[in-house]
């Protein structure tokens, strides 16, 4: 069959079975366009049904939550975990509790993490979990019953060879400490690698905090430096303040960039003299409150309702840290018209399919979410190395290998590009660079 039916075919299955699953057909329909070439060149990827397989998850997993809030009230949320592809490692992903989370966002999640974990060249496999748990405003108690109670079911089907859950949105130190604390009562063995992002003293990586930030401004300053260009004087825009958002800003002020705005989903914030983070950090890692407050302590600093807004502030560099969809072909305009020069995804997905378009029909340098928000993961495989070894390495020695990790994975991305006649185009290079590591070995382990 040739090659551009065989995935619109297989894309038309695909949507049909899932009916309904808006962002999971988004994000397959961008990596399976991004491989028509791939299957020109190689029919062996046809003929062994690579792509029927790749989009049907190995194990899909739901269940009941139920917990008890500080009011004694029974609330039941449902948690998800979707064990998508274990052809090169065991699966490995995030855990992302929001009330928006169902099973479209947890399978778009899960499918984007097979091609960036591939893309990372470590030995793991893509997946992906949550709940519609929602955090804000919970207190400990009821977070920590939440995390009890969640892995209490979810215990039964991970594991350091099968499954390594780690934090997304909504999930961090605090969460994975508790999750890891009841795993540890239920399974009575100290089992280090079954989760990453754990704290520093039991089991975690140094650098596995800041990892997916700076992942992203090493990612962003090779595609920089390839144009000859850096980020010393850019003025930069990050959307969000979680820890992404907070850690990309870190680098990038360390490379001295201006980051003038950054927001959360009430709205954001511009300083014109530049963010000061420590003051975001104390709001958000500390106080656990809303940006808002930022303004409180900086009174050149202003406020603004509707977080969307900030894509309409001039910058030179637009790095969407928050969520999926958060930049759409409008907003991707007018960063445009206000002379952006390169995008930067830290969020999974952060732009619509018709943003993407349009930042790469008018020559921006875009950095797409597989190959530049890869940094969190990386560490999260290299924390399941040092726990193997029962040892860790140093801050410098992870920071090292985070930032050789991102500039090889620039390297594959543009050297994938030219070779099936994209230059410049980093997300058909991303997705095939992430696709060939994992379609080789599911070609080599038979039709499982
Ligand atoms: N949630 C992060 C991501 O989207 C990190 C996953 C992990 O460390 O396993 O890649």
């Amino acid at each position: 069959m040739n090659a551009k039916k065989y995935v619109e075919k297989t894309f038309e299955e695909m949507k049909q079975r899932n009916d309904g699953q808006i962002e999971f057909h988004q994000a397959v329909e961008e990596v399976f366009k991004s491989l028509i070439p791939v299957f020109e060149k190689h029919p062996e990827y046809i003929e062994n049904g690579i792509l029927e397989r790749i989009v049907e998850p190995e194990r899909q997993l739901m269940f009941r939550v139920p917990w008890v809030d500080d009011n004694g009230n029974v609330k039941v949320n449902r948690g998800f975990r979707i064990q998508f592809n274990s052809a090169i490692g065991p699966y490995k992903g995030g855990l992302r509790l929001h009330p928006t989370v169902n099973l479209s966002i947890i399978k778009f999640l899960g499918f984007e993490q097979i091609f960036k974990n591939s893309l990372t060249g470590l030995p793991i496999g893509g997946g992906k979990g949550g709940s519609d748990f929602d955090p804000k405003g919970k207190s400990d108690g009821e977070i920590m019953r939440f995390c009890q109670s969640f892995m209490t079911e979810l215990c039964k089907y991970i594991g350091q060879y099968m499954d390594v859950p780690a934090g997304d949105i909504g999930v961090g130190g605090r969460e994975i400490g508790y999750l890891f604390g009841q795993y540890k009562r239920l399974k009575s063995t100290y089992e280090a690698g079954v989760l990453t992002g754990k704290g520093l003293n039991y089991g975690g990586s140094l650098v596995r905090k800041e990892a997916t930030g700076y992942g992203l401004i090493y990612f962003v300053d090779e595609m920089l430096k390839g144009k000859g260009m850096s980020f010393k004087d850019k003025k930069v825009v990050v959307s969000g303040s979680g820890n992404v958002a907070i850690y990309a800003m870190e680098k990038a002020q360390q490379l001295g960039a201006k980051v003038i705005a950054c927001s959360d989903s009430n709205g954001y914030i511009y300083d014109k003299n530049g963010i000061d983070l420590d003051t975001v950090k104390k709001i958000k890692e500390v106080e656990r409150k809303r940006i808002k407050e930022y303004i409180k302590y900086h009174k050149d600093a202003e406020y603004h309702e509707e977080h969307r807004g900030i894509w309409t502030i001039q910058c030179d560099i637009a790095l969407p840290c928050a969520t999926q969809n958060e930049i759409n072909e409008q907003e991707a305009k007018v960063l445009i018209e206000n002379g952006v020069i390169a995008v930067g995804e830290g969020a999974n997905m952060p732009s619509t399919l018709d943003a993407v378009n349009v930042f790469l029909q008018n020559g921006v340098l875009f950095g797409p979410a597989k190959a530049a928000n890869a940094g969190g993961v990386a560490v999260s495989a290299l924390e399941m190395s040092q726990n193997s070894m029962r040892y860790s390495w140093t801050f410098e020695e992870v920071d090292e290998r985070l930032n050789n990790i991102m500039k090889n994975i620039y390297i594959n991305t543009v050297k994938c590009a030219e070779e099936y006649g994209y230059k410049d185009n980093y997300v058909v290079g991303a997705n095939i660079a992430g696709f060939l590591k994992v379609a080789d070995a599911m070609l080599a382990q038979g039709i499982v």
